[in-house]
């Protein structure tokens, strides 16, 4: 046998038709930006582009050293999500000809110093408190210095994924309110996957979407996981009713029960907290998470599997196990669990 390992197998074409499906959703119009952060929420994002740069218009990312290495492979639009902090980045902003995004006074001196108003992304807060301009402050800022430049306003939405929350409402309402007193030369961006689903008609000129070209989006059945997180069997044994499997004996069993160890644990990424009960995949038929998840194992209830071997593969999420039967019973979200994948994984891409 070759030495075992865990996998994550990545599909690019199932990244492709997610993008597809999002992209019906949004009004003619409306630019698809994907947002490639965090090395793609944990897609390769160098292995990605080559396959997403033609059913995209442009790319969001936060840090400067991803945005370069985007630059290197593709000439569309990328924006810097939170801008930048630095003469230094400023310069390389300009360089790799970003968008910058400018969320608030710091960042606003930085432009005007260099009078650079070039590609500019004006972030208001309408709810969320986290980034962006108060709207009388940046009102300000725009009647003072912008009145005759070509931005985008842009806002983000604090619960995209719940549409029975007033709060999203309110921040429309605030946006549209602010972006009411600009001149008609004005984009505007406010939406993310969650909003492109419950709110289309507000897709505005740009949406950004991230979470929904994986397959993690919660609100949905349409849209598949691209990752395969797939880990082999290295133990089989069966146990008495009344016995406990793994630390601190969490799970005890009510009748003889046959379990599978899985090679796969907290050390390659896998949330330590996943609950029992939670359904995984075994030769492609469900089977149920069975004991604490350890350092580099996990435990399986296999008991009504009947041809199963050491060396078969238990997958945890995958095309066909959506992501979000790991994260929503576990009180996880598919965004963390994408990310946290480790590097001991071997990772490929295969369609
Ligand atoms: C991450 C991010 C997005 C994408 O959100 P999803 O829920 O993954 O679609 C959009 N806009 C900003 C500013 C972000 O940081």
């Amino acid at each position: 046998m070759t030495s075992l390992r865990s996998e994550l197998i990545i599909d690019p074409t199932i990244v492709q038709e997610n993008i597809n499906y999002l992209k019906k959703l949004i009004p003619v119009g409306s630019k698809f930006m994907a947002v490639i952060k965090s090395d793609a929420y944990g897609h390769i994002m160098e292995n990605l582009l080559e396959h997403i740069d033609d059913f995209v218009d442009g790319y969001g990312t936060v840090r400067i050293d991803e945005a370069i290495r985007i630059r290197e492979a593709s000439n569309k639009k990328i924006l810097l999500m939170t801008g930048v902090y630095s003469e230094e980045d400023l310069k390389i902003a300009s360089k790799y000809d970003f968008d910058l995004v400018v969320h608030n006074s710091e960042q606003f001196d930085l432009i005007k110093r260099n009078n650079f108003y070039k590609n500019l992304w004006f972030k208001i807060n309408t709810g969320m408190n986290r980034l962006g301009f108060e709207e009388n402050e940046f009102l300000k800022i725009y009647e003072e210095h912008l009145k005759d430049k070509k931005i985008v306003l842009m806002s983000h939405l604090a619960a995209s994924n719940d549409p029975k929350k007033h709060s999203n409402k309110e921040q429309f309402a605030r946006f549209n309110n602010v972006y009411s007193q600009l001149s008609e030369e004005v984009s505007r961006s406010i939406a993310n996957t969650g909003c492109v689903f419950n709110y289309p008609d507000h897709s505005y000129d740009w949406v950004r979407c991230g979470i929904g070209m994986f397959g993690g989006y919660i609100g949905t059945n349409e849209l598949k996981t691209a990752m395969t997180l797939r880990s082999p069997i290295v133990n089989i044994r069966k146990i008495k009713k009344g016995e406990s499997v793994g630390y601190d004996g969490r799970a005890t069993a009510n009748q003889d029960m046959t379990v599978a160890t899985v090679y796969i644990g907290y050390a390659d990424g896998l949330a330590q907290n996943i609950k029992d009960g939670t359904i995984v995949l075994v030769n492609g038929k469900k089977a149920k998470i069975f004991g604490k998840v350890s350092m580099d194992l996990t435990t399986v209830d296999i008991s009504d599997h009947k041809a199963c071997n050491v060396g078969d593969f238990c997958e945890i999420f995958s095309p066909k196990s959506n992501i979000n039967n790991i994260s929503i019973p576990n009180d996880l979200i598919s965004y963390d669990l994408m990310i946290r994948i480790k590097s001991r994984v071997k990772k490929t891409y295969h369609n």
